[in-house]
Order: structure tokens, then sequence, then C-alpha cells
């Protein structure tokens, strides 16, 4: 390809609404363009990095097994109806009525078309494990798209689904996509962690995501300092912190007033923050009160205390329906709470000590509080968010906290999409069964946005060479000197011929505003053809990462620059 050819518009501002370094250098190294909120168009230079990571996750997937299809966007309701989803799904869908008037949507994701798709056709155990994916656009109506192609409300997306036999079936095609997802992000250059997730509301029993560090991620992730154990904050199964044993007083209340939150609390009783509860109130669709307590330098975890409680979702609770069950907003704590009222605490608050908890009424608390002897009818869980300083739960050693995007994800669904829309093949003895079924995901754009977000500096893009549009830019200083572009012509066919992807930029512009570019898009290695290359038969190699520059003699310099590109 030449430059003078390429539709590769550079700009030298970003948009204004632009946060991300991602978001700002694919905009002005043009590789993507907006069209609206959430959509975007893939230049040339972009679509070329998207094919590449898609023909990496081809080849990873084709080696476990993976055989690629392709399966309509628009979807018909009826499928979303029989697995629940239909009304489950919420405003992320987006749906749509036909002439007709019946109803469909975008598919944001593929599980009820796969399921729906696959139980006429697969009959015998013979047939399995089957492992089906495609790479496809999804649609999802984000409450806030932003950050470029890192939360677009259209994406592409690899999805493959596994369809087995039995549950160590299961466990299998997990392993295979857990593997291949680890292959894929190393080619892909990126440094990742697969961490334990937490199944949402997709639901399934077991989960990783595959997260790239980086401090602009919206996962924030515990790893241990001392073992592989990393799990996102939402997840995170945390041990018992015992409180050193103390002889238990008797409760006592005390007037506290004005002291409505734990700071004031604590430095009001001048107690460390240790040795006080703290209360979050929610309530449940129907409204239902659900209070969560937790120890006052901990954070109350959501997806813990939903999955504690059996509520579907939770919703911040009305002042009114605290005071209703007896408690008061601010001065909090399980006792004296009105029945039927539902009470989680965190199992660390269970093993506290001669705490402080809120008395539920205005101005005073409770001091000398022993949840185990004060405590009557709560829900005992693991319902806090990990923090800094935690010990592991594998080893015991101090976790600590980074933050990182969710490149993909992988889960064991089990027979929750093929109960549902009753999925089933004969097995060994002729009985019917439901598939066991896994799905695992990659967000092909937002793969792309992490490479940048992890590979840039003040001049641009570093693209790793795997995922670069082009590996190498041939860049005569002088494209109006015709000795010069011939020799830059004839090195870019030679690399060209022996399988590396070339770019020339034959651009008639000054050299500065070429370079700049390059520097701005990323190539990984720039062949620079200067007066001095004629002279003394070389060429100048600047590698985009280190800065580095080499020249290399013009008879054998193609040995060297494949060894070179082997390392970027
Ligand atoms: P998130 O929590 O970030 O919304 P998700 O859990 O909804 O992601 P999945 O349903 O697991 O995502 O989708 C698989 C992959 O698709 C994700 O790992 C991510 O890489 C990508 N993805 C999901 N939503 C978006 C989006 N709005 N824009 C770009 N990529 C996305
Ligand atoms: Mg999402």
């Amino acid at each position: 390809m030449k430059a003078s050819q390429l539709y590769a518009p550079t700009l030298r501002e970003s948009p204004a609404e632009a946060e991300l370094i991602s978001h700002k250098l694919m905009f002005r190294a043009g590789l993507i363009r907006k069209a609206a909120g959430g959509l975007y168009s893939y230049l040339p230079l972009g679509w070329r990095v998207i094919k590449k990571i898609s023909q990496i996750i081809r080849e990873e997937m084709d080696a476990e097994g993976g055989q690629e299809i392709m399966m309509p966007i628009v979807q018909p309701s009826e499928i979303w109806q029989e697995s629940g989803r239909w009304q489950v799904y919420g405003d992320e869908m987006m749906r749509m009525r036909d002439r007709h008037g019946r109803e469909f949507c975008l598919g944001p994701t593929h599980e009820e078309m796969i399921t729906s798709l696959v139980r006429a056709e697969l009959r015998s155990y013979k047939q399995l494990p089957q492992l089906i994916y495609q790479i496809q656009n999804k649609y999802r109506d984000e409450i806030r798209p932003r950050f470029g192609l890192m939360r677009s409300r259209e994406f592409i997306m690899k999805d493959l689904y596994s369809f087995d036999k039995d549950e160590s079936g299961l466990d299998e095609s997990y392993k295979k996509m857990f593997d291949a997802y680890t292959r894929i992000f190393t080619r892909c250059g990126l440094e990742f962690r697969p961490v334990e997730a937490d199944s949402g509301a997709i639901g399934g029993s077991n989960s990783h995501e595959f997260t790239v560090l980086a401090q602009s991620g919206e996962s924030s992730i515990a790893f241990c300092t001392n073992c592989d154990f990393a799990a996102s904050d939402e997840k995170a199964e945390l041990k018992i912190i015992i409180a050193p044993a103390e002889d238990e007083k008797p409760i006592e209340k005390v007037e506290t007033p004005d002291a409505h939150t734990i700071e004031l609390v604590k430095n009001f009783l001048q107690v460390p923050i240790e040795k006080t509860i703290k209360a979050v109130a929610f309530q449940d669709d129907d409204g239902k009160l659900i209070l969560a307590f937790v120890r006052g330098d901990h954070e109350a975890n959501e997806i813990k205390i939903l999955n504690a409680s059996g509520a579907m979702h939770l919703h911040m609770a009305e002042e009114s329906a605290i005071v209703a069950a007896g408690g008061s907003p601010g001065f909090m704590s399980p006792i004296g709470l009105k029945d039927g009222t539902i009470v989680v605490v965190d199992q660390t608050v269970m093993e506290m000590h001669n705490a402080v908890a809120g008395a539920n009424e205005k101005n005073f608390h409770f001091i000398n509080v022993n949840p185990k002897r004060d405590f009557k009818n709560v829900i005992v869980a693991d319902i806090r968010k990990v923090q800094a300083g935690d010990p592991c739960p594998h080893c015991g050693h101090e976790l600590k906290m980074t933050r990182g995007i969710e490149v993909g994800q992988v889960f064991k669904l089990g027979t929750k999409y093929s109960k549902a829309m009753n999925a089933t093949f004969l097995d060994e003895n002729g009985k019917a069964k439901f598939f066991q079924m896994g799905c695992y995901g990659i967000g092909v754009g937002r793969t792309m946005a992490a490479a940048i977000e992890q590979n840039s500096d003040e001049h641009g893009i570093i693209f790793p060479r795997n995922i670069a549009p082009f590996e190498v830019v041939v860049c005569p200083i002088n494209s109006k000197d015709q000795a010069q572009l011939e020799f830059a012509e004839k090195i870019y066919e030679e690399l060209k011929n022996s399988g590396i992807d070339a770019l020339l930029d034959d651009r008639p512009e000054r050299a500065g505003v070429k370079f700049k570019d390059c520097d701005l898009i990323g190539y990984p290695m720039r062949i620079t053809i200067s007066p001095k290359s004629l002279e003394t038969n070389s060429i100048e190699v600047k590698i985009r990462k280190s800065g580095e520059i080499s020249e290399l003699p013009r008879d054998n310099y193609l040995d060297q620059v494949k060894k070179i590109l082997e390392t970027l």
C-alpha cells in the first residue's frame, strides 16, 4: 500500500469528549470516526487492526476445534421470551418491530439464537462436543456509551458457544477456551491477567474475565503478591477476619449528637474505625427493605448482598422505608428492628467484640456490641468488597489492587439456557439430556483500544507488531527526489515479497510531517531512506517503541529486519 493513496486522515486535535488516550489517539491517527454516540466507522488503518486481531482469534479458536458460523444480527423476540430474558434484559436491548408488527431485537449476545439453532440439529451425544463461534457486530444500548471503542453501542465481538454432554466435557471446553484466550492476548502483545469474575445476569457458576492491566480501566481487580490469585472486586471471596479476643462487656446506649457518619462516630467516641459497624440500606423490586452491615472501614459489595439476600435487584432505600422498619438513617444496627426486615451481616462483623453500632434512634449509638450475642435473625455472609491489604483467600499473603479493562470473558453456563429452551440430545442410553453449555466472548474493538491504552507515548500509538496496521513503513525523506523514491520503492517491494506487511510513505510532504504521522499511527518500525542511504548503500531503521536508530547495509538488511520484528 502506498500512503499517497491511503485514506488515513490524521488530525492534531482530539474530540472534546475524548477522555481516554486510546479514544484520542484512534481519532487523531485516523483509525476511527464517530457516526453518533457509541457508533463508529472504522477507517482503513483501524480496520486493518481489527482484521489482524480477528485473525489471531480465529486461528486460536480453530486450533481448539472451533467452527466459524454467522448468525443473524436481528433476532426474533420469541427465543428471548423462551429464555425469559426478553423482560430481564432491559433498556440495553435495542428492540424494534417489522412491518407486520412482530417484535425483534438487535442481538446483544447470542445464547438464545445458538441454542435455538442447535436444538433442532444436534441430536446425539456422538456429535458432541461442539464449539461454534462467530465474529460479528453486537448492539447494546449502553446507558453511557463512552471511551470510544471501549464502551460503544455497536461493537464487534467474537462469541463462541460450547455444547457438551456432561459437566466434565464442559470443564474441558472451558479449559480449551481459557488456554486459547491466554494465547490470543499474548499474541496481541497485551499485559493481562485472567481474574475470577462474577457471572452476573448471564447466570452460570464459573467465570473468568481476561483483564488488560491499565489505570484507565473500569474494572477494579485484587491480585495476590505471592500466588496467582486474581479476582474482580465484585467477586473476590474473602476470608473472615477474626478480631483479637476480648471480654464481652454489657451493651450500653450512648448519646452521639449529630454523629450520623462513621467518621463522626469514631471521632466522637474516640474508637478505632475497626471497632465500628456501618449500614447500607436497600430495597428490592417489591420495596422490601434489605439492610447490610459491614465493618466501618470496609465497603459493602452490592453483588454479594444481592446473592446473599436473594433479591432480584437492589435500589437505594427510601428514608420512609427505613423508618417504617424501626430504623433511623445514620444510626442503624440490626438490634431492635421490626420482624421481617432482611438483615445481612458481613462474616467479619460477626467476629467483632465490644463494637460500636447505631441504636436505631436519632443521635444514639450502642457501645459494647457483640454481634454473636446481640444480633438475632440475621443472614451472615461474605458481603464486603475486597481492598488492598486484605489477606489472599488462597494463600493468606497480602492482596493489592489494580485497575483493568475487561477484554474477554469465559462463562460456564451449565444447563441454564438448554433447560429454559428445552435443548436436548440423546445420551449413550438413549435418554434425553440437556446440553451443558459455555459461552466465551472477546470484544475485538475493546482489545484494540486496550492495546493502545497500554502502548502509547506523547507522540502517539506504539502498536505491538502482530496487530499493527502495517509492520513497517518505508519513508523516503524527500519523495520528490526520484532516486530516493525509487530506492524506497525497491525496499518496499522486497519487504512485501518476503512476507512483511509494509507501507510506502510516498507522500510529497516534508519529512517532519511524515515522521510525525508515522509516530502517531504507531508503526512498529520505520525504514528511512535519505540521501545518505543512496551514498552509502544502506537503510536507516527506527524502532517506534525504543526510539532506537540503526543503520543496516542494503545487501542483507532483510534478515536483520525480520529478527528485529520478532521482538516487537
Ligand atoms: P461490561 O461489564 O464491560 O459491560 P460485559 O460483561 O457486559 O462487559 P460480555 O457480555 O461478557 O461483556 O461481552 C464480552 C466482551 O464484549 C467483553 O469482554 C468486552 O470485551 C466486549 N464488550 C461488552 N460490551 C461492550 C461495549 N459496550 N463496547 C465494546 N465492547 C464491549
Ligand atoms: Mg456490559
